[in-house]
Order: C-alpha cells, then structure tokens, then sequence
C-alpha cells in the first residue's frame, strides 16, 4: 500500500518521518515495526514511534551512510512523495494494564519504539512511572534530547536518562546505558524493554536475567534480530 510523507523533520543524521495512514489502514501495535520501501531500494522494517492515532505512523530514519534505503529517505525525501508500506510486524509489545514501573532501555534509533511505549502508556495507565534510559555515543547523536527534557517537564510520571559511552558531559551519566539501566533501585519491580543494536541487546538482557529479572517481564525483538545476523 502507498503511503503519502505528511511531515518531515531532521535531526543531524536522524529524519523523523510521519506517513499519512488512511482511513482504511490496520491499527498497528505499540512496539512494533512497519516495514517500509524508499524509492526502489529494499524494502527494511523501521520501528513506528507512535501510538496509533489513526493519521499518521512516526518514524526515526537514521542515515545508515551506506547507499540504502535509509540514506535516501533522510537527504531525498520531501512532503507529497510516496512510500510503499509492506507489513507490520515485531514479537513484542506494551503490556496495557500492568502496574509494573516501565525501564525503557534505548541505543541508537531504538529510541523509536520506546516513544511509542511512552505514549501509549501515558495515555492510557499515566499513574506508572517511565524511566527511558538512551544511550548515545557522543553528546550530539542525542538527537531527540530537547523533546525528551520537554516531555519531563509535561509528565512528571516520566523520567528521561540520556548517557554517553564514549564522551564524558557535565550532568550526563557517562557508561553503557545497559549497565547504567539496570542500576535502578526498582529494577525487580519493573518490567524492562530493551531495544537497540543486537550486541546491546543481548549483553543488557543477559546482565538482567543474571540480576534477578524474571524473564517474564522482559521484552525486547531479541530474538528476531538475533536470527538475522
Ligand atoms: C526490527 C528492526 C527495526 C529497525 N528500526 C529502525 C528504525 O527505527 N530506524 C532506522 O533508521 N533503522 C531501523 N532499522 C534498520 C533498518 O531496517 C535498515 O537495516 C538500516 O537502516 C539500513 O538500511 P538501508 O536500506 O539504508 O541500507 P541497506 O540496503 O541495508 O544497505 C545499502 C547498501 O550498503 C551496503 N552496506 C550495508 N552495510 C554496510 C557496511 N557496514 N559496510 C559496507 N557496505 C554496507 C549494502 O550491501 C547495500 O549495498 C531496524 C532494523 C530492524 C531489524
């Protein structure tokens, strides 16, 4: 199905993408990816970083600084051009009425699906406490850190951690966002989404099982991602 580009901001190497939804389009799950084709490139599965709205589906399209997909849609892209939307798909999801604290874990455009999470749990359980971890390399590959303070400011129930692994920054936690994540004091109570690349991943969620976290109330596309190696 062609989807229209409703609006497009950039962000350094990073373009938020939205894509006006018609009236007809399936209602995708929070957590999950669409896999979409620029142009004639391959088609390739970018998380939504919204809830549904039924208008539009966000996504945060990193320049991969190869000659793909991605590096068209964030220098070629503009508001009217069409983009082909394939299917949705992913294995894991927020968990509706669960009064658990949320300690979302992000590296790099897993940020996407987090936001998603965010919102849908604002909306719709804003009594539970969010703690968003991000981790980025260098103080300016925060891409998304201005929107984040904003939405503190909005939502005291949500708390944004941006940390640095290789730069030291006044006022930022400097280490993996992993390991800084799962320092929480309410790491057992919570239930932890972890989402990123796949080496993250699986050192994040092996540090949190060997920490006491029930497998139960870990989530992440772990596995999927794993398969694709
Ligand atoms: C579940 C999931 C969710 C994702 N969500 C997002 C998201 O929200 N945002 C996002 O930006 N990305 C996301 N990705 C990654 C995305 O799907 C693409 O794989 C990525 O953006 C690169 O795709 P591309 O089309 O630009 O490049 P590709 O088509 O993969 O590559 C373009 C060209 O560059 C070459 N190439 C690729 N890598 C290298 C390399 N390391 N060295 C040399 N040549 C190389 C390829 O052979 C090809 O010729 C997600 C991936 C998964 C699995």
């Amino acid at each position: 199905m062609e989807l229209i580009v409703h609006s497009l901001e950039h962000f350094g190497e990073v373009c938020v993408l939205r894509l006006r939804t018609p009236d007809s389009f399936p209602v995708h799950q929070v957590g999950h990816y669409a896999v979409l084709q620029f142009a004639n490139f391959a088609e390739r599965p970018y998380s939504i970083a919204n809830a549904p709205n039924g208008k539009f589906l966000e996504f945060h399209i990193k320049n991969s600084g190869h000659a793909g997909g991605s590096t068209f849609a964030t220098h070629n892209l503009e508001i009217g051009d069409t983009v082909i939307f394939h299917r949705f798909g992913g294995n894991y999801t927020l968990v509706p009425n669960c009064p658990r604290p949320l300690i979302l874990v992000a590296g790099g455009t897993g940020l996407s699906p987090m936001l998603a999470i965010t919102e849908a749990s604002l909306q719709n359980n804003p009594d539970r406490a969010i703690f968003l971890y991000y981790g980025a390399r260098h103080h300016q590959d925060l891409y998304y850190d201005r929107h984040l303070r904003e939405k503190m400011v909005l939502f005291p129930r949500f708390s944004y951690i941006p940390t640095l692994s290789e730069e030291n920054k006044a006022g930022i936690e400097f280490g993996s966002v992993g390991d800084i994540a799962l320092q929480h004091p309410e790491l057992l109570k919570s239930r932890l989404y972890v989402a990123g690349p796949v080496d993250m991943l699986r050192t994040t969620i092996d540090k949190a099982l060997a920490a006491g976290v029930s497998p139960d109330v870990i989530h992440s596309d772990y596995r999927e991602l794993d398969r694709t190696k």
